[in-house]
């Protein structure tokens, strides 16, 4: 079923506590957890409990779930008092995407170019 947790997900199992993260922030929809090969001081996924494949397919069938990401997202940002940051939601391989689980990559902490690679 839509959003149920996958046994080959890697988040779905840190949503588990079946793998350790740096979780630093936990609601009733959402985690954010720092990443393990950081790429930039402040570096911290915020994903959804639930199982989606990637944020569109998250805010296609659960938008209030997509929206608890962005209110997350900037509440980690707060958390480590940066002013800037960025929000990136690679989607397919592509575009560097290699777990297939949504989430949200908070960076910042260092001047960020634009436009990014
Ligand atoms: P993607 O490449 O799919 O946009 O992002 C996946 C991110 O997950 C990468 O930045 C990668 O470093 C991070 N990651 C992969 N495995 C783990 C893990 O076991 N723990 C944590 N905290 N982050 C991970
Ligand atoms: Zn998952």
């Amino acid at each position: 079923m839509a959003g149920e947790p996958q046994d080959d997900c890697l988040f779905c199992k840190i949503v588990a506590g079946q793998i350790p993260a740096t979780i630093i922030r936990e609601t009733e929809t959402t985690v954010a957890f720092r990443d393990i090969n950081p790429q930039a001081p402040t570096h911290v996924l915020v994903i959804p409990k639930v199982h989606y494949a990637n944020a569109a397919d998250l805010a296609a069938a659960e938008p209030e779930i997509a929206a608890d990401l962005l209110r997350e997202s900037r509440a980690v940002a707060d958390g480590d008092g940066l002013e800037s940051y960025r929000i990136v939601f690679n989607t397919g391989t592509g575009a560097g995407q290699t777990v297939f689980h949504a989430h949200a990559h908070i960076l910042g902490g260092r001047g960020l170019q634009w436009p990014p690679g």
